[in-house]
């Protein structure tokens, strides 16, 4: 939350995932007054960045919500989807809490808060200055993370003094499937302030290029013992990278027989917007949609998308081997849960992890390997192969992050938040930019305030 000239502008407004009822509380229940909010500036459209603002919404903001015009684009599928989601986990909730006589509960929000949300969005282009509030100008660069994700540059004048604060939005990496690489953020200001995303502070991924062959040798297992390979992606980002990487090992005739579901209507309307949207493309797939006998990067012979929940259904009782890509990527909501909950307990099947998963969801229960989880409120023993691939992954690791970091100069950076991460991978962080010459790196507590200073 920035707050110049009195007026306030929030810098994304993600939902929280974790344990069920501290996630409600922490979601519903925000640490300001909303009615102060005068605008948002939103990074992208990942559901931890954008999915609390028809909270915002439905608590009384109307301001608007500037974002991509990519992220507008996913926004208007995933946010209706989000809500779709809590009511359908009210109904649910509802239906246990009847039974054992405790009060109903209501859903974070709805559809129709979603609605009102989206109509405040106002896209705006990569590299263009536009004004935020009266005081606050704002530009878009390349984030390189997911389609339409953007890092911002943010100049903010109260009387005669500015501060500019380079707000990186989460960092993607360079050579990402479909992606261009980030486009670095300069706080140009001589009061310069930097607030960093931290998520893999303190951790190395496998190299980009490396993707295709991690992912084949599973898939090549899978085939030999015609194995079920659930793997949970969110719907924006991993799910087309996977499809783009499968869609070159088929090309190859690497995984000629592998049915390949992707199983999310989600993923599904997410694919129609990224068709959409060449301008955020990078140069390869330009070039592959240029062949004149260009075929779908989306889409290959062997691949079905599905939106219907009858042939969601029946995918349970096909005979492998095949691959079912479903969301959401925490394993938390959404189909997955159900072909998870279908598919863990057979010593046959593949869970192919990809990407980050959060404490107490169960993603991550599976990647500490749990012998037994929960699912949809029932125990199953886990007996398939749990793989955990890393080089899908769509955040700048640490080499990367540092790597980021080399563009400013520690010298004109008065101060570097890092935020969005786990303590230990942000103090790891924290430790790099250090030694990089950084002096004044902080770890903000939830709720510290910080004065920015001209
Ligand atoms: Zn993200």
């Amino acid at each position: 939350m920035l707050t110049v000239n009195d007026q306030t502008v929030l810098l994304d407004c993600g939902i929280f995932h974790g344990r069920r009822q501290e996630s409600f509380e922490r979601n519903s229940t925000f640490p300001f007054d909303t009615s102060t909010i005068a605008a948002v500036v939103l990074s992208h459209a990942h559901i931890d960045h954008s999915g609390n603002l028809p909270t915002l919404v439905r608590q009384g903001f109307r301001g608007a919500i500037y974002c991509t015009y990519a992220t507008k684009d996913l926004c208007k599928v995933m946010l209706k989807d989000s809500a779709y989601i809590q009511e359908r986990d009210a109904e649910y909730m509802n239906r246990r809490h009847k039974k054992k006589g405790l009060p109903l509960v209501l859903p974070l929000y709805t559809q129709e808060d979603a609605e009102t949300t989206l109509s405040l969005f106002q896209g705006r282009p990569y590299s263009k200055q536009f004004d935020v509030i009266e005081g606050v100008q704002a530009r878009f660069e390349d984030a390189g993370h997911i389609l339409g994700s953007a890092s911002v540059a943010l100049t903010l004048k109260e009387r005669s003094k500015t501060v500019c604060v380079a707000f990186t939005g989460d960092l993607g990496r360079p050579d990402l499937p479909i992606l261009r690489d980030p486009v670095f953020v300069d706080p140009e200001g001589e009061s310069s302030y930097v607030i960093s995303e931290s998520t893999y502070g303190g951790r190395f991924h496998q190299p980009v290029r490396d993707m295709a062959d991690q992912l084949l040798a599973p898939l090549r297992r899978a085939c030999e013992k015609r194995s079920k390979i659930v793997i949970p992606a969110f719907s924006v980002g991993r799910t087309q990278e996977i499809v783009y990487v499968l869609h070159q090992l088929a090309g190859e005739g690497k995984i000629d027989n592998l049915p390949v579901f992707v199983d999310s209507p989600l993923s599904v309307n997410v694919t129609d917007v990224f068709k959409k949207h060449p301008e955020c493309y990078d140069e390869e797939i330009r070039a592959i949609l240029r062949e004149p006998d260009n075929n779908d990067p989306f889409g290959f012979k062997r691949l079905t998308y599905i939106r219907d929940v009858e042939q969601s259904k029946e995918l349970n009782e096909r005979a492998g081997p095949f691959v079912v890509i479903a969301a959401s990527g925490m394993c938390e909501a959404g189909r997955v849960v159900h072909h998870l909950s279908n598919s863990v307990s057979n010593p046959n099947n593949m869970v192919l992890i990809v990407g980050y998963q959060s404490e107490y969801t169960l993603g991550k229960k599976l990647v500490m390997k749990e012998p037994v989880v929960n699912i949809l409120g029932e125990p199953h023993e886990v007996k398939a192969e749990i793989i955990v691939l890393n080089s899908f992954s769509g955040h700048a690791d640490r080499n990367e992050l540092l790597e980021y970091a080399r563009h400013w100069n520690p010298k004109l950076i008065k101060g570097v938040f890092l935020v969005h991460g786990d303590v230990d991978q942000s103090e790891k962080l924290a430790a790099g930019l250090s030694e990089s010459g950084f002096s004044n790196v902080e770890i903000p507590a939830r709720g510290q305030k910080a004065q920015l200073v001209a």
